[in-house]
């Protein structure tokens, strides 16, 4: 199943894990309950983002101990709350 994103109004963005076919229904909020809109993400941020993130990842993990294993092992694997990225808060 892929990850959707999801926009709640008073919380701020947040990733769901879903079926392909309710994709488009509405999610509720795992913070306030509240109903959730779909959001899209532009595709050619992603293309703008990924490498920044690359480097971001790359400097914290030369801070610490490699650990090859540990990448996935600290991530909740649903109801995430992401800092809301700028070109949400820009209409
Ligand atoms: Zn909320």
């Amino acid at each position: 199943m892929p990850f959707y994103e999801f926009m709640c109004e008073g919380c701020g963005p947040f990733e769901e894990l879903r079926p392909m076919a309710d994709a488009s229904d509405p999610a509720a909020c795992p913070a306030c309950g509240g109903e959730a809109r779909r959001v899209f993400s532009p595709p050619g941020l992603a293309l703008l983002t990924r490498p920044l993130r690359c480097a971001l990842e790359r400097e914290e993990k030369s801070a610490h101990e490699p650990d090859v294993v540990g990448e996935k092992r600290g991530r909740p694997m649903s109801h995430r709350h992401a800092p809301a990225p700028s070109w949400v808060l820009a209409h």
